[in-house]
């Protein structure tokens, strides 16, 4: 049988190294190697011989090891290691050997030792009279293949670096490779690149491609041959989200028009505001795509408080004055609830009741959760069932099967990151024809993660916050360098509640009980589209972050705040004590609401002013964000403080300065994934799989995500089932596999 791609790997390599490969990087056919790119590439020029070493400069040898020692710094903590090379074999002193330092080098005092040959990069130092290299990078070299000729046959070519681990390292895997390349028929291999695509970019052919990037001429043909792959994954995954939105734009939808005279143009006319030029112009798309007999499937964003519930109420009561009805998902309980009220409070008059059964011209309003008495969720799935109520407002309870509508025709999703592709699915599949979709997110998300991670959606953003709103002041609090501050942000709280005003205080976690994550819900999930993007790096482990419990207990004790009453509101409270908690805090009688990561979504109490984000290092710069939106709701000037416990200059501190420097959230965004690692936007990076993005990154690839879009698009609504692109759609299928389908569901 002829190798190919699908070719099990220890045919190629034999079944013990086959079977390493599978177990330690997932490598299991010659697809999968061939597949598995360098890292990098060394290529610092010629080779220099040690007799010739230039001081300072950058240089690139390669010598064996001849001895290794390693010693405790006397001064400080740490040890040195200090290797003697040679590039003479045989010579184990004078000209032709070096010394080399590390510094904690604990790798390097495992790997090279006496005899290992390896390839050294670094800045040519001198210590104590001699010529050394301090810390340099290495790579280990395959001892077999050490003589002249290899040596100058690498010196004219970069060499590829790949990840490799401990027992199969980067030299193993070049050889693997060497072999798979040998055997394999490059240019049978199917060509997923449409040809006129391939010649408007200039990319090479797929099996120039494999050459170039495991066995590169030089550096342009790696680069090359990475531009190629890049593009092609952009392209992959742009077809499979534009199949994927022409497939459902395609089924069918309840249409329902704006009708004259009903609730929606009554709702405009007792609006207590003008709405903004953004929520015309996204109320005026929504009512188009409603009227359409394919289902709109849009994701709306905007910065809290920037109006998106009118904008989808306004969307809701245009269904409802056709006959249809009405779904809002929130995500919690305590949203939920909120959105009952906040909901009924602005429609005013327009509620109808359905026990009073007051007037025509009206529309009721059902609340459905998990916690509610039996009684009053039968009412609600009756209300549901039967059509009478329009607008279902509920928690996952919602989607649970017994839950019918008489006719659904629009989902509104808020704060989409919390729900799952099966939940989508379950509320569609309580139509007939599928409702229409509106997701809202606060989360502002940068356009290429917008169109990598929701490329099925269709976006809108609400840029302007409603004229009025003050501005949030967001200040880092050190209490490293400054730790009289603590007391001066108590008295700052005191001075809020004296002047009428209320205080949130947000600590990372809830306390009580070891493994204590805090509000797991709120905390892993503050994200751009479904994808853990809040995760902070971990701060010194031996710091215990501030608790709800705790803290409380403090600020019960607290001089300062003598008489103030504390309320205090997190996950694992039941359902009752939450909504008293909130009710309290609402209605003023408490002054100071000691809190987890829950009240960053939706909660609203307008006369909150001043939030006091504890241990603020723990928590992801979209999440700060979120949260100190919650304050400076209702016209009094907002202050939010970021209290670090972290050293200055401690790299989690760069985040805080971030989000105190600026307050546009497409900015921090920005920074966001500028701080991070950005494999991860795809998910899946927790799994260790190579189920991620390859080459393609979203913040440095904007360009060639947004072409590969481009083509996408075109070649679908040309092509709308790839039966003339076959090789492209297998590479979907490969690309994609079971897991990721899942991030392309999301929304
Ligand atoms: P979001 O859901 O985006 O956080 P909301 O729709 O809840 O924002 O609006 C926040 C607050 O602003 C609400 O009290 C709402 O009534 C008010 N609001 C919404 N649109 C306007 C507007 N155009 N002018 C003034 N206030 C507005
Ligand atoms: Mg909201």
């Amino acid at each position: 049988m002829p190798t190919d791609r699908n070719t099990p790997l220890d045919r190629l390599i034999g079944a013990r190294s086959g079977k390493k490969f599978a177990e330690q990087l997932g490598i299991a056919t010659a697809g999968d190697l061939l597949d598995h790119f360098p890292r990098r590439y060394l290529t610092r020029g010629e080779l220099t011989p040690i007799r010739e070493l230039p001081l300072d400069e950058d240089v690139t040898l390669v010598a064996q090891v001849v001895s290794s020692s390693n010693r405790r710094m006397t001064s400080r903590k740490g040890s040195i290691t200090e290797v003697l090379v040679s590039d003479r074999p045989g010579q184990t002193n004078g000209p032709s050997t070096l010394s080399l330092t590390f510094f904690n080098g604990y790798q390097a005092a495992k790997q090279l030792t006496r005899g290992v040959i390896a390839m050294f990069s670094g800045k040519v130092g001198l210590y104590r009279g001699k010529l050394q290299l301090t810390n340099p990078i290495y790579e280990l070299l395959d001892p077999d293949e050490f003589d002249a000729e290899a040596a100058a046959r690498m010196a004219g070519r970069p060499i590829p670096v790949y990840p490799a681990t401990a027992s199969i390292p980067s030299w193993t895997i070049a050889k693997a490779v060497g072999t798979v390349l040998g055997q394999l028929d490059l240019d049978s291999l199917p060509e997923a690149l449409p040809p006129d695509i391939r010649l408007k970019y200039r990319l090479p052919r797929v099996a120039d491609a494999y050459r170039m990037i495991h066995d590169p001429e030089d550096d342009g043909a790696w680069r090359s041959a990475q531009r190629r792959f890049r593009y092609e994954e952009a392209l992959v995954l742009q077809t499979a989200l534009a199949r994927r939105k022409a497939q459902h734009a395609a089924l069918p939808s309840r249409p329902s028009p704006a009708r004259r005279g009903g609730l929606l143009e009554a709702f405009d006319r007792q609006l207590p505001f003008e709405l903004t030029a953004g929520q015309q112009e996204v109320g005026e798309v929504l009512a188009r795509e409603l009227a359409e007999n394919h289902p709109m499937n849009r994701l709306l964003q905007g910065e809290v408080g920037s109006g998106k519930t009118v904008v989808a109420l306004r969307a809701m009561l245009q269904v409802v004055d056709d006959g249809g009805q009405a779904a809002l998902l929130a995500p919690t309980e305590v949203l939920a609830a909120q959105h009952y009220a906040s909901i009924r409070a602005t429609l005013g008059p327009l509620v109808r009741d359905g026990l009073l059964g007051a007037g025509e011209d009206g529309v009721e309003v059902a609340v459905l959760t998990g916690s509610q008495s039996a009684g009053e969720k039968k009412r609600s799935l009756l209300a549901a069932a039967s059509g009478q109520a329009g607008i279902v407002v509920g928690t996952h309870a919602l989607l649970s099967e017994h839950v019918q509508f008489a006719d659904l025709g629009l989902v509104v999703v808020d704060e989409q990151h919390r729900f799952g592709v099966e939940q989508r699915d379950a509320l569609r599949a309580k139509s007939l024809a599928t409702p229409h979709l509106l997701v809202m997110t606060a989360t502002p998300i940068p356009r290429t993660v917008a169109m990598t991670v929701f490329g099925d959606l269709e976006t809108s953003v609400l840029r302007e916050l409603p004229a009025g709103r003050s501005p949030i002041a967001t200040h880092t609090v050190g209490l490293v360098e400054n730790p009289a501050w603590e007391r001066r942000i108590w008295q700052r709280a005191r001075e809020e509640v004296d002047a009428g005003r209320q205080v949130y205080v947000v600590c990372p976690t809830i306390g009580e009980g070891a493994g204590d994550e805090g509000d797991l819900d709120a905390l892993d999930r503050a994200t751009w589209g479904g994808t853990s993007l809040a995760a902070a790096p971990a701060p010194a482990p031996e710091v215990q972050p501030a608790s709800v419990t705790e803290v409380a207990e403090q600020l019960g004790g607290e001089p300062e705040l003598e008489g103030v009453r504390i309320g205090v509101l997190h996950g694992r409270l039941d359902t009752d004590a939450k909504a008293t908690a909130m009710r309290a805090f609402a209605a003023g009688e408490t002054g100071i609401l000691v809190a987890t990561t829950v009240v960053e979504v939706g909660v609203d109490v307008p006369n909150a002013t001043l939030m006091v984000i504890l241990d603020a290092d723990r928590f992801g710069i979209a999440q700060l964000h979120q949260l100190r939106g919650r304050v400076g709701r209702g016209g009094h000037a907002g202050t939010c403080l970021l209290v670090t416990r972290l050293e200055p200059g401690h790299p989690s501190r760069e985040r805080l300065g971030a989000v105190s420097a600026s307050t546009d959230g497409f900015e921090l965004a920005q920074k966001d994934l500028e701080f991070r690692r950005e494999g991860d936007i795809l998910g899946a990076s927790q799994s260790g799989r190579r189920s991620t993005l390859r080459l393609l990154r979203v913040l440095r690839d904007g360009d060639v995500i947004a072409s590969a879009r481009e083509d996408a698009l075109a070649l679908v609504a040309e092509d709308p089932d790839l039966d003339g692109h076959v090789a492209l759609a297998d590479a979907i299928d490969d690309y994609l596999g079971p897991e990721k389908e899942v991030f392309l569901e999301r929304g």
